[in-house]
């Protein structure tokens, strides 16, 4: 490193005390950075990852940032979020929810972290309003690899750092702050499952339904399906709602998946929806012989959704 390391200043918008909080630990980060062998490759070590590949060299040390999982601020009025980068969506979720809101788009697994989905691309039943979740970001704290710490905004002289964010996979910087926009909510989600036997109509269905924000009239808020065969496809479509009859859990031994084809209708609160696929990941188990199912959700109709397709691997039925 040629400079000696600039720390953040205090974040505009944020209280003193966590303002001061948040430039303690960056301090300590870029001394750590520092202190890395010249010339080595930099990686984060961190408790959670949801990249599914072995590293082929961990002999030299991560950047610890575990510090950085956290939410340094939600300001319910602007309905906006101040998150360390390495936070947890299972953190985030907790915190926002507290105020009645939630991130506009919140993917499937509690461990998936604030800033590997934007800079990793996430996508969730959402996103088919609000795109991904690097579309709510307002502005990103990135270190980068010159051991600056810079604050990129869409109308600012970092602004090729912020679009060129999302899809780098830390190979631009780590993000360590992300000020975020947040959605309200309402207490519950009925959703309804709708079956196709053909994936032109599904397809279709999914159009029509991205068109219009709407399915028989009514406002649609979340939109996935769920594809158990080439002939057994389901789009479910989520409404908030401020009643429900009943509230279903698959937070146990009950499946969510199952429930899909069983029922047509059901209730959830707002937390078990947003983590609904998240108990059995379904679609991790890699046993040969098992059956494949693929979960969709997205912007647009399933073909134009591409990189929401998830391959599974399930047990028979
Ligand atoms: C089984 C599985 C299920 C998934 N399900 C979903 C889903 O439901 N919805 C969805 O949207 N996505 C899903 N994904 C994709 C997931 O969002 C991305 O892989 C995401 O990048 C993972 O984030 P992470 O926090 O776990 O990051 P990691 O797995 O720790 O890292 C992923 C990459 O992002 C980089 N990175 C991590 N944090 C930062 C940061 N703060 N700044 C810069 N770079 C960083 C890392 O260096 C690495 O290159 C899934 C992935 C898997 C393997």
């Amino acid at each position: 490193m040629t400079e000696p390391p600039a720390v953040a200043r205090s974040v505009s918008g944020l209280p003193p005390a966590a303002s001061a909080a948040y430039t303690a630990m960056i301090g300590d980060l870029l001394a750590d950075y520092s202190a890395l062998p010249v010339g080595a490759p930099v990686r984060l070590a961190k408790a959670t990852s949801n990249l599914f590949r072995i590293r082929a060299d961990t002999s030299t040390p991560g950047l610890d940032v575990a510090a950085f999982d956290g939410v340094l601020q939600v300001d319910p009025v602007a309905r906006t979020a101040d998150v360390l980068g390495m936070t947890t969506y299972e953190h985030l979720v907790e915190a926002t929810l507290a105020h009645e809101l939630m991130p506009l788009v919140v993917p499937q697994l509690k461990t998936i972290t604030l800033g590997g989905a934007v800079t990793g691309l996430g996508i969730e039943s959402t996103s088919f309003k609000q795109g991904m979740p690097h579309e709510s970001v307002v502005e990103m704290d990135i270190v980068t690899g010159d051991g600056r710490v810079v604050t990129a905004r869409p109308d600012n002289e970092h602004a090729d750092l912020f679009f060129g964010f999302p899809n780098s996979y830390g190979t631009l910087g780590y993000a360590l702050r992300l000020r975020i926009e947040l959605a309200p909510v309402r207490p519950y989600v009925e959703i309804e499952h709708l079956p196709f036997t053909d994936e032109r109509g599904c397809a279709q269905a999914i159009s029509d339904i991205v068109d219009s924000g709407q399915h028989d009239g009514r406002s649609v808020d979340f939109l996935d399906g769920t594809v158990f065969s080439p002939g057994e496809v389901y789009l479910t479509i989520g409404r908030f709602t401020d009643r429900a009859p009943y509230t279903s859990d698959y937070t146990g031994n009950r499946i969510y998946y199952r429930s899909i084809r069983q029922r047509h209708r059901d209730y959830l609160t707002v937390a078990d929806y947003l983590w609904r696929w998240d108990t059995d990941w379904f679609w991790c188990p890699l046993a040969l012989g098992h059956r494949l199912v693929l979960v969709f959700g997205g912007s647009g109709s399933a073909e134009a959704v591409g990189a929401t397709v998830h391959p599974a691997s399930v047990p028979a039925l």
